[in-house]
């Protein structure tokens, strides 16, 4: 193989590792978009479709169906903050729960 031929097929074998990259992502922006049609507010235990509540102030998503609450990032954080004993005693009371903690 001539210099000339060796520099197009390294050439062609880096295009094709570009458009396979891309291809990849694709996929993936692809599965992504799958799953959170398919998930997209379920609940991650018992797959009902969750709830919006309020608690303090925090919208919080709840289970109808088995009671698992979801906080999106930062919830936990901004609940805790304000009282870390009663935390899973109020949530518990409010969803009509008994956490015996
Ligand atoms: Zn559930």
């Amino acid at each position: 193989m001539s210099n000339e031929d060796e520099y197009f097929a390294k050439l062609e074998a880096e295009k094709k590792a570009r458009m396979a990259d891309l291809l990849g992502r694709a996929d993936a922006v692809e599965e992504a978009a799958r799953l959170k049609e398919l998930h997209f507010n379920h609940c991650g235990k018992c797959g009902h479709a969750m709830l919006t509540s309020h608690y303090k102030g925090v919208e919080i998503e709840v289970c109808p169906h088995c009671g698992a609450v979801l906080l999106d990032p930062g919830e936990l954080q901004e609940l805790a903050g304000e009282e870390h004993h009663g935390l899973l005693r109020g949530i518990a009371h409010v969803f009509g729960f008994d956490p015996k903690v």
